[in-house]
């Protein structure tokens, strides 16, 4: 039984999709006006992960992610750099889907761009005002009327905005009805000196213009799941308005409540105690962290936390990730310079099995990684206690490599790539097994001398051979 927690009750539900195993997933997608930064790895690649784990227990998961790709922010970069807003958008949706696949973050079954959407939207909008939902103001917009909506406010327990609330530009008016109505459609200026050639409009019933933030949303959501689905995701900087304007606007459309089923949200990656954010500039692309270390390290700093927990980026944050990493890089490396026989310990067997209940029962509790973590971390010290005693036989190395594949296929932080490694004898290690072996083989054929000569020669390189019962073993002189 998986539980998640959901924003909307304030607790752990158990997650009982709509149809059977199939579940509809929408996360928040970024506004690409510039490169993303680590406080979006920080909520993407905890959805990516608890999307591959519900995937692993047999779910059929529709994840789907929209693209804001028109925008205030876009047309203000547009026009600082005199280019179309749409190459604007293009460009850093590329660079986005760049760094989410260095972070290996692939489990999103579909992408969606507002401005691929733009007939959903005015469809949206056009039932919104048939059901006196929304209204006009001249020479600005069309307009939601929350008062008009009796459960606004109900998921995130408030009417007024905070600090760091994800907040557009686009939904200020002077002459709203509500201070907390929000545009769904503003009309671009007819006046000739105000014409901004790099904002972009789109032909719709009430004239020329552009959407509003929260419609892309449901528009997008309902063309692929209809009016309802399983969970909504995002940072909680978006609870909100935006997603209390999203519930506002499809619950208005369809009369079906609830809009979704579970809310899901990430707290934020902060620095100093503040949310990361570009506003603030605070904050490191994913691309300049990638200058330095590597995407297996980032989805470690994040997988370490509980997605609802703040992360507090700094120098000492990262730090402490690598050397656990290295425990996990340095444990591996002596695993697999075991000599393979097919013996086995059956106390290994038993270890592997209790740990893996123990990482599924963490993940079954509202994906509770760093428990998954602190597991891993006891099964690595045990192994270990039992490696120096001798105790664990070479053939149950495969054994121990398929249980900790199986899981990284979730978190990806565990078996590193050759790039990845951070002990820093690795080359060392790889010569030094291959020699292992080698000496191994001359020894079967009773070739003494040329196995000694290998010995010799590993001694060189500052490390003393011990013959035990699963196999050589290496010791730095
Ligand atoms: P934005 O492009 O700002 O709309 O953000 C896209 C997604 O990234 C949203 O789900 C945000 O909540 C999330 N996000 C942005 N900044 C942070 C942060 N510092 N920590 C965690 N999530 C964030």
């Amino acid at each position: 039984m998986i539980r998640v927690y959901n924003t909307a009750t304030s607790s752990k539900q158990r997650l009982t999709p709509r149809r059977g195993k199939k579940i509809s997933l929408f996360v928040c997608g970024p506004t690409v006006y510039d490169y993303a930064h680590i406080g979006h790895a920080r909520t993407y690649v905890f959805f990516d992960s608890f999307v591959k784990y519900l995937r692993s227990k047999d779910y059929n998961v529709f994840y789907l992610q929209n693209i804001t790709d028109i925008d205030d922010k876009i047309i203000k970069k547009a026009t600082e750099q005199k280019k179309s807003p749409f190459i604007v958008a293009e460009n850093f949706e590329r660079e986005y889907l760049k760094d989410m696949s260095l972070l290996r973050v692939d489990s999103v079954t579909k992408y969606a761009g507002a401005t691929a959407n733009i007939e959903e939207i005015i469809s949206q909008i056009e039932r919104l005002i048939k059901k006196k939902y929304a209204y006009f103001i001249e020479n600005d917009g069309i307009y939601y009327d929350i008062s008009k909506f009796k459960r606004y406010g109900k998921l995130s327990k408030r009417s007024a905005v905070q600090a760091e609330d994800g907040v557009s530009r686009i939904d200020e008016s002077v002459k709203k009805r509500n201070k907390g109505d929000f545009c769904l459609w503003k009309f671009s200026t007819k006046n000739p000196k105000k014409i901004n050639p790099f904002e972009p409009k789109w032909r719709s019933p009430w004239g020329e213009g552009r959407p509003g933030w929260h419609i892309e949303d449901t528009a997008i959501s309902e063309k692929y799941f209809g009016a309802q689905y399983d969970i909504h995701g995002g940072g909680k900087d978006l609870m909100f308005p935006h997603h209390e304007a999203e519930i506002a606007q499809m619950e208005a459309i369809s009369n079906k409540k609830p809009f979704v089923k579970y809310w899901m949200h990430t707290g934020f990656l902060t620095v100093n105690g503040e949310k990361m954010s570009k506003s603030l500039g605070n904050f490191i692309t994913i691309r300049d962290f990638f200058k330095k270390h590597s995407p297996r390290i980032l989805r470690f700093m994040v997988l370490k936390s509980h997605y609802r927990s703040p992360i507090n980026y700094n120098k000492d944050t990262v730090e402490q990730s690598i050397q656990e990493l290295k425990k996990i890089d340095e444990f591996l490396c002596k695993i697999n310079n075991l000599r393979k026989t097919d013996d086995k310990n059956k106390d290994i067997t038993k270890l592997i099995k209790s740990t893996k209940s123990k990482i599924e029962k963490s993940l079954n509790d509202d994906f509770n990684t760093p428990l998954v973590v602190a597991s891993l971390f006891k099964f690595i010290t045990k192994i270990n206690t039992s490696l120096s005693k001798d105790n664990v036989a070479s053939g149950d190395v495969d054994e121990i490599m398929d249980f900790l594949k199986e899981i990284d296929k979730v978190l990806h932080f565990i078996i590193a790539s050759e790039e990845e490694l951070l002990i820093k004898e690795v080359s060392i290690n790889k010569e030094l097994s291959r020699m292992l072996k080698e000496r191994e083989l001359f020894r079967e054929e009773k070739k003494w001398d040329d196995a000694d000569k290998i010995k010799k020669q590993i001694e060189k390189l500052g490390y003393l051979v011990e013959d035990t019962k699963s196999g050589p073993k290496l010791k730095k002189k």
